[in-house]
């Protein structure tokens, strides 16, 4: 593979039109452009199976639904990511391990990921320790399939990558960077249908104002996501 960009995502999926989709505009497009990541969406249906492409199958031991087939998408996979690969192989599921801004973080220095995404009742569990694939989710509901699962988690990762977010928009103070929800924010006019700007934000003072905002963000995690904070009310 020539591609040298310096996060590299192939998605598999039976439904490569949908992308980049979202993920070709703003911040995630314009580095997308500027060859900043790479992106490839593979078809599942490639690696079908006889005259139709079949992909899936009734379920063994009966139920509803279909299922993708180990051998197919193991298949797909294998034309995706050929020995010597090391970045992840990540199978949008429910069932995984729910999604977190750390391991945004991860996708990123690893350099990329092969992500495959599931469509009907799921995927063959076969070829999950066969291919070595981790489950991941974006949360506990239900997608139709893996592709906006997927789309998230890139989004996420993509703008950390070095030079992708300029100083401006930088995410250091952002939700979840410091284990605390941000801050909120305000911007002109400085009247609203009532409601000023706090005080404190336009006074001048910049330490006032960071110890502002640090009161704030950790007042709206204890109230919000007090999951975020251990019994003492410290940071987990
Ligand atoms: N029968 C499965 C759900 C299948 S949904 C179950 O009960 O666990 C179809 C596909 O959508 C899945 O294979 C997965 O790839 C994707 N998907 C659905 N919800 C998801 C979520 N919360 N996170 C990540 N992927 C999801």
């Amino acid at each position: 593979m020539t591609d040298a960009a310096p996060f590299r995502a192939s998605v598999l999926t039976l439904y490569p039109e949908m992308f980049p989709g979202p993920l070709g505009a703003s911040l995630a497009g314009e580095a997308l452009n500027n060859g900043l990541w790479s992106l490839e969406a593979r078809n599942i249906r490639d690696h079908g199976i006889g005259r139709h492409a079949k992909v899936d199958d009734t379920p063994a031991g009966g139920g509803v639904g279909m299922v993708l087939r180990a051998d197919v998408l193991a298949a797909a996979i294998d034309a995706a990511s050929p020995a010597g690969d090391m970045r992840p192989r990540l199978l949008m599921s429910p069932r995984g391990k729910v999604f977190r801004q750390g391991d945004a973080h991860e996708l990123v220095a690893a350099g990329g990921a092969v992500i495959i995404c599931g469509r009907f009742e799921g995927v063959d569990e076969r070829v999950i320790a066969g291919r070595s694939l981790q489950e991941v989710s974006i949360g506990d509901y239900i997608l139709s399939g893996g592709e906006l699962a997927a789309m998230a988690l890139l989004d996420a990762a993509v703008r950390l990558i070095p030079g992708v977010m300029g100083k401006s928009e930088s995410g250091h103070d952002e939700s979840f960077e410091h284990g605390l929800l941000e801050y909120p924010h305000y911007t002109r006019p400085r009247d609203w249908e009532g409601q000023s700007i706090p005080e404190v934000l336009i006074g001048g003072d910049h330490a006032k104002v960071a110890r502002w905002r640090r009161e704030q963000a950790e007042a709206l995690t204890r109230e919000r996501r007090p999951d975020l904070l251990d019994k003492r009310g410290r940071l987990v």
